[in-house]
């Protein structure tokens, strides 16, 4: 590494040391995220960049109470392939990496593991992985995604109807923490109204996500990449969105941390 020993970097201890943190049992925290196209105007780390800057800046504030370890940088793409230079992970290799990992950090005796997702299509992996090590280790996992962290506020500030990627809450942030890398010229919006009950495209304002599952291949639901509006998005929206996420996340790591974790039953014998 380069620079100081940061106190919440898991990989910034020597194995001594992380026999003694397990004792305080601190929430050890997994950042996952893609590299993926999001737009014209915003670069392929989007959902790395903004998911490992959230975990990263709430563990600054409660380094006492959360470990970070190393972020996944890759995720499940198979509908984005059609856009030149996003990576695939098949998803069932996904999701055993996944479950190597957070098995590996239960096996060192850590009982509280939270994945932090920057990326929509590993979520349904991501839970799996994470009910999989609930029932295979002695620890909690639990899942959420960085922009799930505060829906209040960002049903507040957001002012487009459709987030769903690259979108305006995305671009918001990333102009936040990283103005000069977004093309705002090149930000545009792409979004189909919801006129049916069952399916259409991200969250919609007021009925949240469709009913019908169903993801098809990316380039046929968007041309530039958007959907939702990214030309919605500015930098004191994505300063207030950090903010919320961040807080959000401080305040979700103290409750999981606490809650806890009562024997099982085995209800074979009367
Ligand atoms: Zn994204």
């Amino acid at each position: 590494m380069r620079g100081p020993r940061l106190k919440y970097r898991y990989d910034h201890y020597t194995w001594v040391e992380i026999r003694d943190i397990v004792k305080q049992q601190p929430v050890v925290i997994l950042p996952v995220g893609s590299t993926e196209d999001h737009g014209y105007h915003l670069p392929l780390d989007v959902d790395n960049f903004l998911s490992w800057e959230v975990c990263e800046e709430a563990a600054r504030r409660a380094p006492d109470e959360m470990l970070l370890l190393p972020q996944i940088p890759y995720g499940f793409e198979d509908h984005h392939m059609d856009f030149p230079g996003t990576i695939t992970i098949t998803s069932r290799h996904m999701m055993d990496f996944v479950i190597d990992i957070t098995k590996s950090v239960a096996h060192h005796g850590f009982k509280k593991i939270l994945i932090v997702d920057g990326h929509g299509s590993n979520m349904p992996l991501l839970d799996l992985a994470a009910r999989q090590t609930v029932v295979e280790t002695e620890a909690h996992c639990g899942l959420v995604a960085w922009w799930n962290l505060d829906r209040p506020a960002n049903a507040r500030i957001l002012t487009s109807d459709v987030q769903s990627h690259a979108d305006e809450i995305e671009t918001a942030v990333y102009l936040h923490l990283n103005t000069e890398a977004v093309q705002m010229d090149k930000a545009v919006r792409e979004e189909k109204l919801a006129d049916s009950r069952f399916y259409w495209r991200g969250s919609f304002r007021g009925k949240g996500a469709p009913p019908l599952l169903l993801m098809d291949h990316w380039s046929r639901l968007t041309a530039s990449g958007v959907i939702g509006d990214a030309t919605a998005a500015t930098v004191e929206k994505g300063k207030e969105l950090f903010e919320a996420a961040v807080e959000g996340l401080v305040e979700l790591v103290r409750e999981y941390r606490a809650l806890p974790i009562v024997p099982r039953v085995d209800l074979h014998q009367e």
